[in-house]
């Protein structure tokens, strides 16, 4: 849609993960004519996954960014549009709902929230100074640059277990740091890394700076039980320590948890009629591909008898 097309839409769903594109999907078939607005990665962090093992459907197992594609393919099919376009600013005052993005304007009596969430930052000198010279949050996009090199993992959750294991595929070792001296990444992949002969963990332990010159060098580590400090050789820092969801637009708008989740009850409903979530933005618990999946097709069913309650 442009600036000058301003016909009202009856769903716009924001955000093109797992759940933006399931509610498209769902949305389509009840004739509701969605349009999508992508976000800078259509896929979101599925997009960035080289296997998902446990989405239903696939006993092998699929590559995210297939995995999004057949989404896609399958909301299309049906007739939703996916536009490839950012949002900037929502005005959630009256309906119909006002969102302005980077190409235009869209007005729309029911909006799908699926913004997900980011990559949380450890927040340590030389971090930034380095991202994309060494530091990376996305294994999949960075790890074949490190073929045969020593690579530090950060975190103890099942993003830092599942990516570890993945970076074993170039490097030559991996350490995991992990600040406590328990995963909290589930079993099976928690046994998977310490199976494999490449993977290492360093307990109780946190990185305090990341050093080079020109590219990652080395990192500082900090026992925090000791106190005790050390300066080991590295080639590349990955990053995995929980995410951050996208809920910047609706601050103020939307109510959210002390944690910036939107607050969605067991029907999708935010805290302004019309205003449907779906997906990691308004989940803080399960966060899982299927999940997220499910909640925005009840997202979209909720959609319809909102607007068919108003008819
Ligand atoms: P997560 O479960 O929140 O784990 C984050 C990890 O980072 C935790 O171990 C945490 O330590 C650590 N951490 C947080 N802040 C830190 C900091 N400032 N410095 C050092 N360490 C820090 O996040 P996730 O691993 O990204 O997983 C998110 C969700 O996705 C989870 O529900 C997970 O099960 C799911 N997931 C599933 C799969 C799968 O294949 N099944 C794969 C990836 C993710 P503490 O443990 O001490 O809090």
């Amino acid at each position: 849609m442009t600036e000058s097309s301003q016909n009202t839409l009856q769903c716009l769903i924001i955000g093109s993960g797992p759940a933006g594109l399931s509610a498209a999907l769902y949305a389509a078939r009840a004739n509701l004519n969605p349009i999508v607005l992508s976000g800078m990665d259509l896929g979101g962090q599925v997009s960035k996954t080289d296997a998902v093992d446990n989405y239903p459907g696939f006993p092998e197992g699929i590559d995210g960014p297939e995995l999004v594609s057949l989404f896609q393919k399958q909301a299309e099919r049906f007739g939703a549009e996916i536009v490839f376009d950012s949002v900037t600013e929502v005005d959630l005052s009256k309906r119909p709902f006002k969102v302005t993005t980077y190409g235009g304007e869209y007005l729309a009596e029911s909006l799908i929230v699926t913004t997900g969430a980011s990559v949380r930052e450890l927040g340590v000198p030389g971090e930034t100074e380095f991202t994309g010279r060494g530091v990376s949050y996305c294994a999949t996009c960075d790890g074949h640059f490190f073929q045969e090199k020593d690579l530090i993992v950060v975190g103890g959750g099942d993003s830092a277990l599942k990516e570890g294991i993945f970076l074993t595929r170039f490097a030559k070792s991996v350490t995991i740091v992990h600040r406590r001296d328990e995963l909290r990444g589930g079993v099976y992949l928690a046994n998977k890394a310490k199976e494999n002969p490449k993977i290492n963990f360093i307990w109780d332990t946190v990185v305090t700076e990341i050093i080079g010159d020109g590219t990652v060098n080395s990192v500082r580590l900090k026992n925090k039980k000791t106190g005790e400090e050390e300066v080991r050789s590295m080639d590349g820092v990955f990053i995995f320590i929980g995410h951050i969801p996208n809920t910047d637009l609706f601050k103020g708008q939307l109510e959210m948890d002390e944690n910036k989740y939107l607050v969605v009850d067991k029907h999708m409903h935010t805290s302004l009629p019309g205003v449907f979530a779906a997906g990691e933005v308004g989940d803080p618990h399960f966060q899982q591909v299927v999940i997220s999946a499910g909640m925005g097709a009840a997202a979209a069913m909720e959609v319809v008898e909102f607007l068919e309650e108003e008819s």
